[in-house]
């Protein structure tokens, strides 16, 4: 006997078998259900007691049960309407009706209220190992032997020389713009297509962003928008002091065409490979070809610190000038005596604890973002509506989260294709909002990849799908089956 069965009792029933498959049935609850199979109402442990206290005995039937309608929810309703229903009214159990009046099926509280999410930490083995040591050392403070440690071991996967550990990838950034020697009025290019966070750094220095198109190639800075900026501000008499290249989604920019205009024009280049650490551009590390590269370790990113960054670079001068800076800027003296102006930027001994043990798990945790990728591209092959991120034969991406565009002719476009996932308790975002539309950044120059802008159409159609490492094998499934109903 199926579950529904065992729970479908009729006017004729005994009391004795309900109260039996009650009991047996173990969700606190009856579906009273008409000769014809329709659903009439719900019947609870109270319910049956009220009869026996009236006098019924377990041989009566449910005859003299009074009519009632009970909170009920039609098939194709959503899980968020559901658990609405369900909160309205402080019930964990919600029969589901069909079109013609049926039990379909009941909903379990425990098994719809779980949410989706789209990158979540997801811990290894080691890390409270690491932790615990420097607990059991007394080493809780923003030195130490884990953050020795964390960027040695950092530099060394990623195949660079130094590496300074900070207290996010935003500090690195700041620091690496300091560092290059950007200051008030400077101009610096940057992506567009990108998190704030790429860009605040440049107005902390009190300099002023110039925004530079994605490919579709790679949807990274496109050289042909940056050849032309460069143009552009050499008619006009003038050079940006640095160029910000932001390699996204896991995917490195395309490097070679990138590096050789900078170095053309005599421009360093700090890389923010926030969302790029495990990647590779023609087997080098996404990270490692500018002057300076930095990375992150928030908590969506592909590995986790809680909150950290990492600033690196082959020059040691750099390194320890970002080391000294990010500590307040100490003068070697026995007293506190300061030159210049620092930032308290340094990472704690406990996070690169964390960031070590993460680092052991790195390449597992590639591997599994490359595979959510892929399952979903398997999946939903057949829908000619979705593009994925294209991945350019120089590209090793780690696919931290999954990227595509939504064509509205598919029948939905991005945004409602967003809110029916929402409406499912899936958690999708949009692509980046391009930095020259950002209010904030409004009157900033910006130079599109030719006479369209890419990262304009990417933004209006782009999304992101939940891509942990750590989902759940049904997830992927539940998340295509939802996109399966509203695109064709
Ligand atoms: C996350 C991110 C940052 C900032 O890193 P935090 O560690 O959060 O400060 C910078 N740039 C990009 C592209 C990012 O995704």
């Amino acid at each position: 006997m199926n579950k529904l069965d065992m729970l479908t009792v009729h006017r004729q029933s005994k009391l004795r078998e309900a109260l039996s498959r009650m009991d047996q049935g173990a969700t606190g609850l009856l579906l009273l259900v008409d000769a014809g199979g329709r659903f009439e109402r719900t019947v609870t442990d109270g319910d049956l007691r009220r009869l026996l206290l009236n006098g019924a005995t377990l041989e009566d039937t449910l005859e003299s049960m009074s009519a009632m309608s009970s909170h009920v929810i039609d098939e194709g309703a959503t899980r968020r309407e559901a658990l609405d229903l369900m909160n309205q009214h402080g019930i964990n159990h919600l029969p589901v009706i069909g079109k013609h009046g049926q039990v379909v099926s009941i909903l379990d509280r425990k098994e719809i209220d779980a949410q989706i999410l789209l990158s979540t930490p997801h811990m290894g083995d080691t890390e409270r190992l690491y932790v615990e040591e420097a607990f059991r050392t007394n080493w809780i403070a923003p030195l130490g032997p884990n953050v020795d440690a964390f960027e040695r071991e950092l530099a060394q996967m990623v195949g660079v020389r130094h590496a300074a550990a900070l207290s996010s990838g935003t500090a690195a950034l700041h620091l690496g713009l300091r560092l290059l020697g950007v200051g008030p009025g400077d101009k610096v290019f940057c992506s567009t297509l990108t998190f704030a966070a790429s860009a605040n750094p440049i107005a902390y220095q009190g300099a002023e962003p110039v925004f530079i198109d994605s490919d579709h190639e790679s949807w990274n800075m496109s050289p042909q928008a940056l050849q032309r900026a460069f143009e552009a501000a050499r008619r006009e008499g003038w050079m940006p002091k640095a160029v910000v290249i932001v390699c996204l989604y896991g995917q490195s920019a395309d490097m070679d065409p990138l590096m050789a205009l900078c170095n053309e024009y005599g421009v360093p280049v700090l890389e923010d490979a926030a969302e790029s650490l495990g990647a590779t551009y023609k087997g080098k590390a996404s990270g490692t070809f500018g002057r300076l590269g930095a990375y992150s370790f928030n908590g969506n990113k592909i590995i986790t610190t809680s909150g950290g960054g990492m600033l690196v670079s082959d020059e040691p001068d750099l390194i320890a000038k970002a080391r000294f800076l990010s500590t307040q800027a100490r003068d070697p003296a026995p007293h506190y005596q300061h030159s210049e102006i620092g930032f308290n930027y340094r990472m704690s001994n406990i996070l690169a604890g964390v960031g070590r043990g993460q680092l052991d798990v790195l390449r597992s945790r590639v591997e599994a973002r490359r595979q959510v990728f892929q399952a979903y591209r398997d999946a939903l092959m057949d829908l000619d509506c979705i593009t994925w991120m294209p991945e350019p034969e120089w590209s090793y991406s780690t696919h931290w989260l999954t990227a595509c565009t939504i064509d509205p002719r598919g029948g939905v476009d991005r945004q409602t294709l967003m809110k029916h996932l929402a409406a499912e308790l899936i958690e999708a975002r949009p692509l980046w909002k391009p930095m020259h539309l950002q209010p904030v950044f409004q009157g900033c120059r910006y130079f599109a990849h030719d006479s369209d802008s890419v990262s304009d159409q990417l933004f209006e159609q782009g999304l992101c799908l939940p891509s942990g490492s750590n989902m759940p094998a049904g997830d992927i499934e539940r998340i295509v089956t939802v996109v399966r109903r509203f695109l064709r």
